[in-house]
Formats: structure tokens, sequence, C-alpha cells
């Protein structure tokens, strides 16, 4: 299978999921994660129609960056970011998907303020209380999202989540369902840089199940890039 044959089985497969989902007018956003792939292999998957990338290392990021200089290719930071690795993304993602902390939303604010730029961010929550991954506990989400009047820098569009590794996709679905209910709940916060346009969660192994409980954006990886 081609990175072109990839795509277009995963766009069949959002379809169908799509008319199960509790929005099926909504389109569902394809975040192509080339994380351990090279130019190249970007430069074929947007042939095939990839618009948007998604990188979980600044070290990786970067030289992509440098590589698409110019040409408006926009990628998502999709892992955990050291406070120390913002300055050098500020400006140059399109949107931040992995915070994680009030420490790093107080970093973005401050290197954004200091380029005169607003980043969209999504505030990762980690539904299923895994230690090993980042993210807030739902029950803390409120609190933070009410702390964003401090982040005028900073632009709300919604939720990250990333699921456990389970074998049986169907027992995701209570976390991908309880985050989409925050996701509606949270909606009209009132707060006026804090919107609920993105839902993120759903990768190669589960995105079929997430985006029927809801997802508006998948970030899919191996799916695509693999060359089997
Ligand atoms: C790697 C990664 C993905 C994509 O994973 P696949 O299983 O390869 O689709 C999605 N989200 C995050 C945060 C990742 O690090």
């Amino acid at each position: 299978m081609s990175i072109k044959e990839n795509i277009s089985l995963i766009r069949e497969r959002i379809e169908a999921a799509r008319q199960k989902s509790p929005h099926p007018e909504k389109p569902v956003d394809i975040i192509a994660v080339s994380k351990f792939h090279d130019v190249s292999e970007i430069r074929e998957a947007m042939a095939a129609g990839a618009t948007v990338f998604g990188e979980n290392r600044v070290q990786e990021l970067i030289p992509k960056l440098d590589a698409f200089e110019g040409e408006g290719v926009p990628f998502h930071v999709i892992g955990h970011l050291q406070t120390n690795k913002v300055r050098q993304i500020v400006g140059r993602v399109a949107m931040i998907q992995s915070l994680d902390s009030l420490r790093l939303a107080q970093e973005i604010e401050k290197r954004a303020a200091a380029k005169e730029v607003v980043v969209p961010v999504l505030v990762q929550v980690n539904m299923a209380g895994e230690d090993q991954k980042y993210g807030l506990a739902p029950e803390e989400v409120e609190g933070f999202l009410e702390q964003f009047t401090a982040f005028p820098h900073l632009k709300c569009e919604g939720l990250m989540f990333i699921a456990p590794n389970l074998d049986n996709k169907d027992d995701l679905r209570p976390y991908f369902r309880d985050l989409y209910k925050m996701f509606l709940k949270y909606k009209d916060l009132g707060i006026p840089n804090v919107s609920m346009t993105h839902l993120s969660m759903g990768m190669s192994g589960d995105y079929e199940v997430a985006i029927e409980e809801g997802a508006t954006m998948v970030r899919i990886g191996s799916a695509i890039f693999a060359k089997k």
C-alpha cells in the first residue's frame, strides 16, 4: 500500500464512521502524523491530499519547519512540550494540541506576546487517568479554561486526548464519550478566547471509534505512512 492508497482508504473509513457520529454534518479533519518520516514522505502525503501535519518532538519538528519555510504548510505540535522549547516554535506552528499545564500556558503567553502572535491551542485531557500520560485530569479542565482570561495571546479551540492502547477499541468508547460531553459543556463558557471547535481524539488504531463518539479531528500516523 502506498501513502496515497492508505489515505484514500482512511478517507473512506472516516466517511463511514462520520455517518454514525453525533454530528454527521461536520467534516473530520485529518492530522497526518509525520514523526519518524522524512520530508519526501511528507511531500508524497501532500500530493495525496494531506494538508496538516503533526509532530511530537521539537528536535524533529524544527528541521521540517525549515524545509517547508515559506510554503505555509501547517504543523501541529501533538506531544508534550517542554517550556524551554516553546520559544523555538511559537509563531511557526499552526497549533499546539498538547497544552497540559498552567506553566506551559504562561510560557506560551510570554513568547507569543513578545512576537505579537496569537497561538491556537487545544487542552490535553488525561481521560483515562494514566500515570504515564500528560494532560489535565477531567475535573481540572473547567478551572483551567477559566484562567484563559489571563492569556490574551492564546486561543483555546478545543480539547485533545491520547487514548490508552487497549486491544478492544470498543473499551475506549466511555472515554471518548465523556470527553465529547465535556466538549459540549464548555462550548459556551463565555470566555472570549475559549471556543470548542476541535475535538482531537483518535489515532491509527482507534479513529473510527473516536469519530463515532464525536471526534472532529483525528491524528493518524502509521496508517498513513507505513508502506505495508
Ligand atoms: C504518534 C502519535 C499519533 C499517531 O499515532 P499512530 O498510531 O501512528 O496513528 C497521534 N497522536 C499523538 C500524540 C502521537 O504521538
